[in-house]
């Protein structure tokens, strides 16, 4: 049977041969073989030679997404062996202990674009974000349960970008048990409840792990600002690591509710927290006309940026509150600044933190430069990988 084929246009391979997974609209000269939406073609040079392996998305701007760059065959036994492969990497970071949670599978960074795989003690819940990924939902899903001890894999596909994809949001149960309302796991030895149905991303962001630890080491007897707390990640990590007093802030009252059920679950006595629904931009702003100042200061706002074009105002964004959190702050205080937009360059969000204290009228001093835990590494030939990144600034 003749391969269905994508012939790219002259001189349009070069981030292909760089093991680049995209594959642009703008670089194609043609398709051939009419493949379906998600389903396997290879990428060749005008010339005809191959160059990878990939998933069709013809509604999409990246029109493949390549599965591999040797020819091997895509099936179920090369998801097989993908999947084993992601697993031995968290296996190896010693990120499986029982009761606890990562991400399994980070997409393109574990060479399968679109798949996305979170643990959270014996749940497994999944996305599937691109056309290649849906195509192979069912096989991927079998490896899953073969090779992942998990009594339940829920589907949390209610995501935005599927519609470039041509696919509709979708959620549910795939397989085993419905799970309970919320999941108890274990990070840092601390307990957190998790609403894989209901809640953020799938249910809670494993991607700060490494950092909500590193936290510890600078909270105990101080006064902690969590911004933007979620179901307070940084905040039971500040209260379990001896902070005087936290406060979490967060718009959204569920997630506050669970923030306030973590501290309990955690042994933070209550006159050691509050838990605040406001709008940080705001609230800053307030405590800022009321004086009020605090030692350690956790900002780490939602995505602000979907879009290049969103670049300059999201920057403002950034610098408005970094600004703030400088001005809230004791002498001696520490900042930890994070943006999780992809878009923001890394050397732009140091600028930005760096006017935001020269506006405060502080000097700060980076201690740490932060990302994203390593259960959500970055590949190589993939920068887009790098997303989350962050400053702890000593002032
Ligand atoms: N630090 C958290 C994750 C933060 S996610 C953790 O470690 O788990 C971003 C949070 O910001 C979400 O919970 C969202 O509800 C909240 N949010 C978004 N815009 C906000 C605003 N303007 N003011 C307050 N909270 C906001």
């Amino acid at each position: 049977m003749k391969r269905k084929r994508i012939v790219l246009k002259e001189g349009r391979d070069k981030s292909v041969l760089r093991r680049h997974p995209w594959i642009f609209s703008g670089a194609v000269k043609k398709v051939e073989g009419s493949p379906d939406l998600g389903e396997t073609v290879d990428i060749v040079s005008v010339k005809g030679e191959f160059l990878a392996r990939a998933a069709f998305s013809p509604q999409s701007q990246i029109c493949a997404r390549a599965w591999t760059f040797e020819q091997q065959e895509i099936d179920k036994a090369f998801f097989s062996r993908r999947l084993k492969a992601a697993k031995k990497f968290r296996q190896q970071l010693g990120f499986l202990q029982e009761n606890s949670a990562c991400r399994l599978v980070a997409s393109e960074a574990d060479l399968l674009p679109g798949v996305i795989v979170d643990r959270y003690a014996d749940c497994l819940v999944v996305q599937f974000l691109s056309a290649g990924a849906e195509y192979w939902k069912e096989q991927i899903c079998g490896c899953l349960r073969e090779h992942f001890d998990c009594t339940t894999v829920y589907e949390r596909s209610d995501v935005d970008i599927r519609s470039k994809e041509g696919l509709e949001k979708r959620t549910g149960l795939l397989s085993g048990e419905e799970p309970p309302e919320l999941i108890e796991i274990i990070e840092n030895k601390l307990r957190y409840l998790v609403d894989v149905r209901a809640g953020h991303k799938t249910g809670f962001y494993l991607d700060q792990r490494v950092n909500r630890k590193l936290l510890r080491s600078v909270v105990k007897g101080k006064t902690v600002l969590n911004c933007f707390s979620y179901t307070g990640g940084f905040g039971v990590a500040a209260g379990a690591a001896g902070a005087d007093m936290v406060t979490n802030v967060d718009a959204s009252v569920e997630a506050l509710k669970t923030a306030g059920r973590n501290m309990e679950l955690n042994g933070i006595r209550q006159s050691a927290y509050e838990n605040i629904e406001a709008d940080v931009f705001k609230l800053l702003r307030k405590y800022r006309d009321m004086a009020r100042r605090f030692d350690v200061i956790v900002l780490d706002p939602p995505k602000f940026i979907d879009s290049k074009g969103q670049l300059k105002r999201a920057s403002r964004g950034y610098k408005d509150i970094a600004m703030l959190g400088f001005k809230l702050l004791n002498p001696g205080g520490v900042l930890l600044n994070f943006s999780c937009s992809g878009l923001m360059p890394v050397d732009l969000f140091q600028k930005i933190t760096a006017d935001a204290a020269l506006d405060a009228g502080v000097n700060g001093k980076i201690t740490a430069r932060l990302g994203q835990s390593p259960d959500h590494p970055t590949l190589l030939s993939f920068p887009e990988s790098f997303y989350l990144k962050g400053f702890m600034v000593k002032v």
